[in-house]
């Protein structure tokens, strides 16, 4: 993996951690974890307690911080609110071409789940809309994904899961237009070339975005990962609650 090392590498140059901030951009003590200045890990509202999960909790997801639609996830772990610190740092990371981030932001992801006994086999990032990859020029969520399943010492999986068209923003709908606005539009891609599904059946999955909402997408997810025989599927997220941005 010399490539891989040396791509590492000019990332480092590129987007040096820990010398400033990964969400408000001022420089920062070199020694300081996490890429994030004092006042930001102040004022970033962590979240300790788990996301509902297994359950429709029926809210307003906007105002609890905690998605409605996650009935499918066997547990589901959020890092900080979405506000709006943490919705800065998305943003740089997003649409900002601060690829960069992802090591950022993964670390905190892996802190969130320590210590929480989850043993994943696999980890499994939300797929985007293809045409709406190819022109961002890559998928934050497989960028997080690569960087838990490294500290994890686990594979990332980032071509498990298809998302066959473009879903378009959803916090406007209610819980079933959102589900049937998803209706069909993730399938694991062994289900696609009509094969079996070897490479999930019985595995415990760790589901990874940036960001949950309403909860419809990850729960959409992890319906198809289980159709294809996973046994579990958990969600890492590094925010949750607000409107979001729509449709990844
Ligand atoms: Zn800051």
């Amino acid at each position: 993996m010399v490539l891989g090392a040396l791509l590492d590498g000019a990332l480092e140059l590129l987007y040096p951690a820990g010398i400033y901030c990964a969400c408000c951009g001022d420089a920062i003590d070199p020694d300081m974890p996490y890429s994030l200045c004092g006042r930001c890990v102040r004022e970033i509202c962590w979240m300790k307690e788990e996301l509902a999960a297994g359950e429709a909790c029926g809210g307003l997801s906007g105002l609890s911080g905690r998605p409605a639609d996650l009935r499918s996830l066997r547990r589901a772990f959020s890092c900080a609110r979405y506000e709006s610190r943490t919705r800065s740092v998305l943003k740089k990371f997003k649409y900002g071409r601060q690829p960069g981030l992802a090591r950022a932001l993964g670390r905190l992801m892996l802190e969130r789940i320590e210590g929480q006994d989850l043993t994943p086999d696999l980890v499994v990032p939300v797929p985007m809309y293809l045409p709406k990859e190819r022109a961002r020029g890559y998928n934050q969520a497989e960028l997080l994904g690569r960087e838990i399943a490294a500290g994890l010492g686990v594979p990332c999986l980032s071509g498990a899961l298809v998302r066959s068209r473009k879903t378009g923003a959803m916090s406007a709908l209610s819980a079933d237009e959102r589900r049937m606005n998803l209706r069909g539009a993730f399938e694991t891609r062994e289900r696609l070339r009509g094969g079996g599904s070897s490479s999930l059946s019985g595995k415990q999955i760790l589901l990874v975005d940036d960001i949950v909402t309403t909860g419809t997408t990850a729960d959409e997810c992890a319906r198809a990962l289980l159709a294809a025989g996973a046994a579990a599927v958990d969600l890492l997220v590094f925010a949750s609650g607000g409107a979001g941005d729509g449709g990844n």
